[in-house]
Order: structure tokens, then C-alpha cells, then sequence
């Protein structure tokens, strides 16, 4: 039976769904990386992540709870691996553990060496998601351009019936746009709310179909993630998204690649409101406002399952927005924000 456990897009888990999945149970990387503006390309070594939830596995052979920490080939975390920031973010106490490093191979016999080594030779190969930025810069963006005081809001693991219209409702009050990361799966759910988005001026981008971490798909499966969750929305929304948010922010340079032959964008975040781990109202804004500058691409969001509680956004959200523009900052959505055509 499928589960669809949503995680947070962001390392970790978050609930989304399901029967069992424990709902943020998280596993694992508790570090989130929160690039600041300044230069990711120099700061990155890939080794946080962040969280941000995401969604669900409907796959049996993804687990629920995403990604043991523990191993893993990658950098932990999806996204940004980014920089870490320069100043501390406020996260809760059981949340701020270190991840362990990376294992690298430990061997005890001649033939488990052998093994291992060949094992670590291909993790070595696998570029972490601050390599693949400083090798991509264009295909791979944590940010826009600090030129014009703009700033991007963006919601992943949308839609749902319970936090997505109350941050609709925000938005429209303040007439503020913002870009909304869809999971193909939800979108099914609730047409009604996609569409929604979308006649109040926002811009959708895919966040997969079922919110699993790409890294572990093969091509095949990873391919069918973006592309029925393009077929989802382009049949509700008129268009097909060029953005593509990765679950978890998290992609390997060969998915990577194919995403830019065929005309998408991946766009990940360089601020982390940290929200799917159900922070408080000051513990969002904080994190949100003490990293924003400008072309910052700011991580939140607008669903993630049934136990998943994002009051803390909602109730953030008319202070960031107040805040930001008081401090001069035109909240705009990605595709301005970096230039781009919202459609492919
Ligand atoms: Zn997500």
C-alpha cells in the first residue's frame, strides 16, 4: 500500500500523509544550510541541508521517512548546501544536532576494502549540491541578482485544503506575488487550489510528483517524477512550469543536466524559514529576516500533511512581508526575481 509521507523539502521529513508516517520524524539532517546572499560559489561545501518538507513517497521502495542521515553520498541535505549562514538560525533544541560526517570506508578484510574503495571512488564522483552550484551557476540557482532590492517568497509542498489558502489570503492582502512548488500528487488532490494560485498571480513550479529525494531514483523514475507532474499541472494551469524545486533541494549532476536540455530551471532557496519543523511565529520571522537580502530566494511552506503544523508561516508571514517592504524590498515571484519565462 502507498504511503505518501511528506517531508520537508528540506532534509527532512515531512509528513505529509500518511497513516504512518510519523510526521516529521526526521531523520537526519538536521542542519540546514541557509545561504546568505553573498556568495554562494564560495561558501557552499555542501554540506547542509535544509529542510524544507516536502512530500510523500508514494513509491514503496521510498521510504517514508526519507534519507538516513547516516550514509549518505551526498550532501546530506538538500539544499543549500548552502553557506552556512552568518548568523545562527533559531531552531529548536532537538533539532539542532549536528549531522555526523559522512562515513567514508572502513574496511577490515582485503576484499571489503576492495569494495569499499570502489564505493568511495563513486561517492567521490557524486558532486554535492555546492559543487554541482559552483559548476552549474546557471543551471542550479540559490539566488537572484542582488542588483534591485528584490527578494522571491517561495511555498513548497502545495497545494493542500489547510495552510495554502491562508497564506493565499496573506498574499492577497498585501497584493503580494510569490511562487508556489507544487507536488504532482497533491495537485491532483486539489485542482481547485492550483488554480487558485495561479488566478491570483502567483507562479507554480514542479516539486515532483510524490516528493521523494531524487538521488535515490534511477533516471527512469526520477524523469517520470517531473514529467506527470508537468502533464498534472499543464492540464490545470495552461502552462508547463520551467521552475523545478527538487524535494529535499536535493539532485545528482546527470539529473541535473537533463533538466537543462529540457528547458527547466532548478531553483533552489538561500534562506531557510526552517517552518517545516514547526517553528513558532518569532522563530520564523527571525530566521527569515536576519538572512533576507537582496535576491535572497526565501524556503517556506504551504503544505505538508496531515500532522504537519504550519501555523508558525502563517502567522509569520504579514510580518515578513510588512517588515521587508517597510525595509524597501518588492517581493516578487522567481521568474522575475531571475529573469526567467515562468513556462517552457
Ligand atoms: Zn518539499
Amino acid at each position: 500500500m502507498l504511503s505518501i509521507a511528506l517531508t520537508s523539502c528540506s532534509a527532512q521529513p515531512h509528513p505529509h500523509t500518511t497513516p504512518q508516517a510519523s510526521p516529521w520524524t526526521s531523520q537526519g539532517n538536521s542542519k540546514q544550510a541557509q545561504a546568505s546572499n553573498d556568495t554562494p560559489s564560495t561558501r557552499n561545501t555542501g554540506s547542509t541541508s535544509s529542510p524544507h518538507t516536502r512530500i510523500e513517497s508514494l513509491t514503496p521502495s521510498i521510504p517514508d521517512k526519507v534519507p538516513a542521515a547516516p550514509v549518505k553520498p551526498t550532501p546530506e541535505v538538500h539544499t543549500e548546501t548552502v553557506p552556512a549562514p552568518a548568523q545562527q538560525q533559531v531552531v529548536p533544541k532537538k533539532a539542532a544536532k549536528t549531522q555526523a560526517p559522512p562515513k567514508t570506508v572502513s574496511a577490515k578484510t582485503g576484499k571489503q576494502k576492495q569494495t569499499n574503495h570502489t564505493t568511495a571512488a563513486a561517492q567521490n564522483q557524486r558532486l554535492t549540491l555546492s559543487q554541482l552550484v559552483k559548476k552549474y551557476p546557471q543551471l542550479l540557482r540559490l539566488r537572484g541578482s542582488s542588483t534591485g532590492k528584490k527578494v522571491a517568497l517561495t511555498f513548497d509542498d502545495a497545494p493542500d485544503l489547510k495552510f495554502t489558502p491562508q497564506v493565499l489570503d496573506i498574499l492577497k492582502k498585501y497584493h503580494v506575488q510569490a511562487t508556489f512548488f507544487i507536488v504532482g500528487s497533491q495537485a491532483e488532490k486539489h485542482p481547485e487550489v492550483v488554480k487558485r494560485i495561479v488566478n491570483e498571480g502567483h507562479v507554480i513550479g514542479n516539486h515532483s510528483y510524490s516528493h521523494p529525494l531524487f538521488t535515490k531514483l534511477d533516471e527512469q523514475s526520477f524523469q517520470h517524477q517531473i514529467l506527470q507532474t508537468q502533464d498534472t499541472l499543464h492540464s490545470l494551469i495552461g502552462y508547463r512550469p520551467r521552475l523545478i524545486r527538487p524535494p529535499y533541494g536535493e539532485i545528482s549532476e546527470n539529473q541535473l543536466l537533463w533538466t537543462s536540455d529540457r528547458g527547466y530551471l532548478v531553483v533552489n532557496w538561500n534562506v531557510d524559514s526552517m517552518d517545516w519543523k514547526q517553528l513558532n511565529e518569532p522563530q520564523v520571522t527571525s530566521n527569515i529576516l536576519h538572512h533576507t537580502k537582496a535576491g535572497s530566494i526565501v524556503l517556506q511552506h504551504s503544505g505538508g500533511g496531515s500532522t504537519q503544523d504550519l501555523s508558525g508561516t502563517v502567522r509569520a508571514l504579514p510580518h515578513v512581508i510588512e517588515k521587508l517592504q517597510g525595509q524597501g524590498y518588492r517581493l516578487v515571484t522567481l521568474p522575475e526575481l531571475l529573469n526567467v519565462p515562468k513556462g517552457k
